[in-house]
């Protein structure tokens, strides 16, 4: 039987860019995945000549040129730029906040100078009911942020359908994360490298694993790689943080996504890779068009059908796909108790947003990867 330097438990971008890694050591590993295909959450399915995000749309972007040379090392990456569309009620508008939005929303608002004036009138019954205090939740930070009109158009009822709670019950750097700016801009992040693998995101994931061993189906809690120390010196684990501790301190919740996607016979369907659907009129959150991600301009016609994915933000039961860590008080401090745990288990390394319960984009989980010393 032969003795690997490292087990890998999952094969999304932390047990990929690790047995990538380990390999350039000239260390011995083995990947097992439990589904029937290797790239996690970054998997697409061809459909009608389409990569299809199967897991939901993923646009990598970064600012640290490092992990942008890394990933197109592997394979090139095109020129995508994510510029969003908010749909609410068949109103339009454009994301991030940004002056197309202040305008689209307040039509007399042509320039920096009056969206400010205009924002700060409506933010100013939040920040005054503040008194002085930092706003304690995603409501209050968003109120105080955009004011009313956009918080009550484009944020409070998106926010609810994608996390299932209250405004009131939510962390205040989920929105954070979304930028405002005082510009006509529309591209949706702040970060100066951005893109998609071309030919898609499953060339990254064969890249990474080249030369790799991997055995794909295989659930390690119901294997006999359960017993790694018979196998490897070393662990690297990429599922769920608290299935590997047999939820002995409590189940973490998780927010998970339904896809309902369908072919449509027309070669553009709604002009952009990406609208959100901001009002509860419609269940889902977004509807994906997932040809706009790899082809662009004349590209487009020339597929003469498309692909659209709707999304559907529930909560997370046994036998789906967890996706989103749930960052209310509850589960951040359960988290931090498995991480205690964690760090004591030997010759265990938890990596990536299941292993580690945390809501990280793609970039960052290459990073952590790439800032090990010695594997
Ligand atoms: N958000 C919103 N309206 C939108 C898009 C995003 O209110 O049209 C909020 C929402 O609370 C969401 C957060 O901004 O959870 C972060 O959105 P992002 O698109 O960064 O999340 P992702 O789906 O990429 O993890």
């Amino acid at each position: 039987m032969p003795h690997y330097d490292y087990l890998i438990v999952g094969s999304g971008l932390y047990g990929t860019t690790f047995a990538y890694k380990a390999k350039q050591a000239g260390k011995k590993v083995l990947v097992i995945e439990k589904r029937p295909h290797l790239g996690g959450n970054v998997y697409c399915e061809s459909i009608e000549g389409i990569n299809v995000h199967k897991y939901g749309a993923h646009i990598f972007h970064t600012n640290n040129k490092e992990v942008w040379d890394f990933v197109n090392s592997i394979v090139e990456f095109n020129r995508y730029t994510n510029c969003p569309v908010a749909n609410y009620k068949g109103e339009l508008y454009n994301l991030p906040f940004n002056m197309n939005t202040f305008n689209r929303m307040w039509p007399e608002v042509h320039t920096p100078i009056q969206a400010k004036k205009k924002i700060d009138d409506q933010r100013s019954e939040a920040v005054a009911a503040l008194g002085g205090r930092e706003p304690q939740n995603l409501a209050e930070q968003a109120l105080c942020l955009v004011g009313k009109d956009i918080f009550y158009k484009l944020i409070k009822e998106y926010t609810e359908k994608q996390w299932g709670r209250s405004c009131k019950d939510l962390p205040t750097f989920i929105i954070k994360r979304l930028p405002v700016r005082m510009i006509f801009d529309n591209n949706y992040f702040n970060d100066c490298y951005q893109g998609i693998p071309i030919g898609g995101y499953n060339k990254l994931i064969e890249g990474l694993l080249e030369g790799v061993e991997c055995k794909t189906g295989v659930n390690f809690f119901n294997s006999e790689y359960k017993d790694w120390k018979n196998y490897a010196s070393k662990l690297v684990y990429t599922g769920a943080l608290d299935e590997y501790f047999d939820y002995k301190l409590g189940k973490l919740d998780w927010r998970t996504v339904n896809f309902k996607t369908r072919v449509e016979n027309t070669p553009n369907y709604q002009g952009n890779a990406v609208v959100n659907y901001t009002s509860h009129d419609e269940l889902y959150t977004r509807v994906i068009e997932h040809k706009h991600f790899e082809m662009f301009g004349q590209e487009v016609y020339d597929c003469p059908k498309t692909v659209v994915s709707e999304e559907y933000s529930t909560e997370y039961e046994e036998g789906m796909e967890p996706y989103y860590p749930v960052n209310d008080d509850r589960n951040n401090a359960l988290a931090k108790e498995y991480r205690k745990l964690a760090e004591k288990e030997e010759g265990v390394i938890f990596g990536g947003r299941l292993g580690q319960y945390r809501y990280f984009d793609m970039a960052p989980v290459i990073e952590q990867v790439l800032n090990i010393e010695n594997i």
